[in-house]
């Protein structure tokens, strides 16, 4: 039984150089983040061997007397972090938790009314060449072009207007907090359901330190690897009273055999994301957020074109303006890679450019703050991005990697990981 070096030295080596890559750069896209090693370990053990279709206790195979354990620890952790009535921790990922849900509360050609891809909505929110966008009629609302917020009273009349069946609060890049009372309400008015997809913000969620839209809505879904910082995947929170329907629209409806290794991983992060270490963590990540925003909207990156979008952030991310910028979004996202720091362009609501191309910035904190960075580095790490958004095609490229490199080597990260 050969060591992976040794079998596939292939892919050992970009196991290799992508653990070097991690911890020799700036991690700053906003659904990224770093398990802890307790994660790495459950999700690279045994318990990938093992077949347990069903759910705890009622499985379609035999010897599931270990992962029914880990299953229900899984279950009782997300109920308890987020106050729900029922968890479903089988989704492989957080667009197969949304299909879970859609394929639970509505039939095909129902309506579903979401935020707008455009303007920070997901794919899965109804997205034309999506399962949402192909299965159901999809109606959107956007953010206001002035101030680029979503506004309840459009959201209303759009309900009103549209009647649907379910209303999806949620996103993907929008840098504010949504109204889930509010949501709720205006569900109740045209009788829809509420479904809130908090993939973006539920470790902030979890933290006490971002609205829970768990005791507003009939469904919440929600990814377990972005602010929550465990293992690449998905899971489903819900009133008891469509317990039985989410569990049967994920299986048999969408998946067969659930992923063990990962759902024990689940556990280990659920865990994590209830202690107070946890909770300081998201708070320098919301701070390290702000901090940014707030250099990025100084005087002299104003003078370069270059804005904030609503003016700041109440989460983990900042969405850089660059619709007034001499660089566009790939030119900000590759200019920023060049420094050591990776972002993704991401195309600001009424974006002039093109989809590949865009006018923006999604710029996040939550895998620094688990890097362990507080105000003073993210203070520097703001200054390195201003200054190359500021200078663009002149930017003093070694001077910043400078500046990076000193930072990375101040935080080590996964260091006592051994090379494969
Ligand atoms: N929902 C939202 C709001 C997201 O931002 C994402 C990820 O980008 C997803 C769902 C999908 O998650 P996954 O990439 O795990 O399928």
């Amino acid at each position: 039984d050969q060591n992976i070096s040794q079998l596939d030295p292939e892919i050992a080596a970009v196991l290799d150089g992508e653990l070097a890559r991690q911890q020799g750069t700036l991690e700053m896209i906003a659904s990224e983040n770093f398990v802890p090693r307790a994660v790495l370990q459950a999700q690279g053990s045994v318990l990938t061997n093992k077949y347990a279709e069903g759910y705890p206790g009622r499985r379609y195979y035999g010897g599931c007397e270990q992962v029914d354990i880990a299953e229900n620890i899984a279950i009782a952790r997300a109920k308890s972090l987020f106050g729900a009535e029922h968890a479903n921790v089988q989704p492989h990922s957080g667009a197969t938790a949304n299909a879970a849900v859609l394929h639970a509360l509505i039939n095909a050609g129902d309506k579903i009314l979401g935020l707008e891809l455009a303007h920070g909505g997901h794919l899965t929110h109804g997205m034309k060449i999506n399962f949402s966008g192909k299965l159901y009629e999809v109606g959107a609302y956007g953010v206001d072009p002035q101030t680029f917020l979503v506004d309840m009273d459009v959201v209303r009349e759009k309900a009103l207007e549209q009647r649907p069946d379910v209303i999806i609060g949620g996103w993907s890049a929008y840098p504010r907090q949504l109204d889930f009372a509010a949501f709720r309400s205006i569900a109740d008015e045209v009788g829809a359901k509420l479904w809130v997809d908090m993939a973006h913000f539920a470790g902030l969620v979890a933290a006490g330190l971002h609205p829970n839209p768990v005791p507003h809505s009939d469904v919440v879904s929600s990814t377990v690897h972005k602010t929550i910082g465990g293992p690449r995947s998905g899971f489903i929170l819900s009133r008891e009273e469509y317990a039985k329907k989410i569990d049967s629209a994920v299986f048999p409806g969408q998946q067969g055999g659930p992923l063990m290794h990962v759902i024990a991983a689940k556990a280990v992060a659920f865990k994590v994301a209830a202690t107070e270490d946890f909770k300081d963590r998201q708070q320098r990540t919301l701070d390290g957020a702000r901090l940014i925003a707030e250099r990025l909207s100084a005087p002299d990156v104003a003078k370069a074109g270059v804005s904030v979008l609503t003016g700041g952030t109440d989460v983990h991310l900042v969405l850089v303006d660059l619709r007034h910028s001499d660089l566009d979004g790939q030119q900000a996202e590759d200019l920023l890679h060049s420094a050591g720091i990776t972002v993704n362009r991401n195309a600001v609501p009424f974006d002039p450019r093109p989809p590949r191309v865009t006018s923006g910035l999604r710029i996040g904190t939550p895998a620094l703050a688990t890097r362990g960075f507080g105000d003073a580095e993210f203070t520097e790490v703001a200054d390195i991005i201003a200054n190359a958004l500021i200078n663009g095609a002149s930017t003093d490229l070694e001077a910043l990697k400078a500046r990076v490199l000193k930072l990375t080597d101040a935080f080590p990260l996964y260091s006592d990981l051994q090379q494969y």
